[in-house]
């Protein structure tokens, strides 16, 4: 069993079952045989389930947002829109059995045509900090795909992937379609990697533990999409609306209480706006509402475990610059006291760009501003790390835009903006943040095997 903790007062929330290998294997026979039966479902009546799924969701959202709250510590405006994201996502995919379009192929000879087949089982495994939205953008598109689906949340927070299994067997989806199983990373979670009869696997979480599983998967082949980490760029030209930069800055970064793999946790500022930027944004940090995520009006709740909070510690506190001095903290935001796994946001000037804070992602409140003086200082300080997630791009130059936008080496990136992920559209990583691309049209071809066929005409 798990112990789950509400990370805002570390009382029991409830204990889960953790399974076992045998029970992973179990509960991957019963999605293999399951798949001939739900890849046979008519398209319309697959997209059917699909909407019937979203509507069941709908009519859950106050309940799985209040179980985020509880068992995630996301603040409740949060939750809600994330499991209205769940709904949309369904909703977005249910249109999508009737159009897995194949090609028609001139060839000599006769007539050659492609099909898009399910691969077969999906293994999804989820981490802690977004759970219902990296949940729904693996198994929406797989399931509308008509694949069978196997999914582990992260151990520290399972309760709204059971309770989504739930919902989905409420709206009629077959037993064995859509599974989930709570436990450990290194039995549940490896159990999936290492099956023969997992197809693919859709992972989200660390690089490290995603490389890991590239390794497996080469074994067999299996088709995997990594989605992992980020070190993501907020990059402020002199000639942008500073206000409006500022103003948005602290979401971009302190949403989910930093844990997030998109957070702009590195905020370049071209030298003549420097100081000025920081005047605005001062304020921005010092007025966030930091505590009870259940309050309507908190902007910032805890993070999720005492390990969380003592890493994010370490990249501020103690002497953790690059040659063990200080790190500068410029300002900082306040945090409650007592139980809870509390940070206040906090921002940082890096002394150095080798200074862990600016390199390693943090994945916490916490965020590092560095002067620039030319477009190419800045693309080239936005490129110096391992990662490609996201970023922003704020100027009023709609060519330096562009250009900074086709320099910067990063799968997802907004122009006067903090936003990072529309369901409609390709989200993912270059460089060691992932591989492959979850949501919009990508993300359903990634579902599928293209089969070729050729007719003799003679
Ligand atoms: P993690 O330790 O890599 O865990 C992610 C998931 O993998 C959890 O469900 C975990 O199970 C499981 N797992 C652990 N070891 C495994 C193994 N050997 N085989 C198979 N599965 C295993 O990452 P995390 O700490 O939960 O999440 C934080 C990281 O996720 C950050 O680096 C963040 O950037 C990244 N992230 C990326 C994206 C993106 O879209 N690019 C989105 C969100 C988060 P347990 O729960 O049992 O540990």
């Amino acid at each position: 069993m798990h112990t789950v903790l509400d990370p805002a007062t570390e009382e029991v929330v409830t204990e889960v079952e953790s399974l076992d290998a045998a029970q992973v294997d179990e509960a991957v026979a019963r999605a293999v045989a399951a798949g001939p039966a739900w890849r046979a479902v008519a398209p319309a009546d697959r997209a059917r389930l699909l909407r019937r799924f979203a509507a069941v969701v709908d009519a859950h959202v106050d309940e799985l947002a209040e179980l985020e709250v509880r068992g995630a510590g996301h603040t409740i405006g949060n939750a809600r829109w994330e499991a209205g994201n769940v709904r949309d996502v369904l909703d977005y995919y249910a249109a999508a059995p009737e159009r897995l379009f194949g090609r028609q192929i001139p060839v000599a000879g006769g007539m050659d045509v492609t099909f898009r087949e399910p691969l077969g089982v999906v293994g999804i495994i989820v981490p802690w900090n977004f759970p219902m939205p990296i949940a729904g953008w693996g198994f929406a598109p797989a399931l509308a795909a008509g694949n069978t689906v196997v999914l582990k949340p992260a151990e520290l927070t399972p309760l709204t992937a059971l309770r989504l299994a739930e919902l989905g067997r409420e709206a009629g989806l077959p037993p064995g379609v859509f599974t989930v199983l709570p436990g450990k990373g290194s039995v549940v979670g490896e159990r999936l990697v290492t099956h023969e009869h997992v197809r693919k696997i859709v992972f989200t979480g660390s690089t490290e533990v995603g490389t890991r599983i590239l390794r497996q998967a080469a074994d067999q082949v299996k088709r995997v999409t990594l989605e992992l980490g980020g070190k993501s760029a907020n990059i402020v030209f002199a000639d942008a609306d500073l206000e409006r930069a500022a103003t948005s800055a602290p979401a971009g970064v302190f949403d989910n209480a930093g844990q997030d793999c998109c957070a702009r946790s590195r905020i370049l500022v071209q030298r003549g706006a420097y100081d000025r930027f920081l005047e605005l944004l001062e304020p921005e940090v010092t007025a966030l509402r930091v505590g009870s995520p259940a309050e309507p009006d908190v902007d910032m709740g805890p993070l999720i475990s005492a390990g969380q909070r003592d890493r994010v510690r370490g990249f501020v506190e103690n002497g953790a610059g690059a040659d063990g001095g200080p790190v500068d903290v410029a300002f900082r935001g306040s945090a409650p006291e007592g139980p809870g796994y509390w940070y206040p946001p906090t921002v940082v000037l890096p002394r150095s760009t080798a200074d862990p804070v600016w390199r390693e992602e943090v994945f916490g409140p916490v965020v590092a501003v560095l002067p620039f003086d030319d477009e190419a200082e800045a693309v080239a300080l936005a490129n110096d790390t391992e990662y490609g997630l996201s970023g922003s791009i704020w100027t009023r130059d709609l060519g330096r835009a562009l250009r900074v936008a086709r320099a910067v080496e990063s799968g997802n990136l907004s122009v006067n903006s903090n936003s990072s992920v529309r369901y409609s559209t390709p989200f993912g990583g270059f460089k060691r943040s992932g591989l492959g691309r979850e949501l919009g049209p990508d993300a359903l071809d990634s579902f599928t095997e293209v089969k070729n066929v050729f007719f003799a005409d003679d």
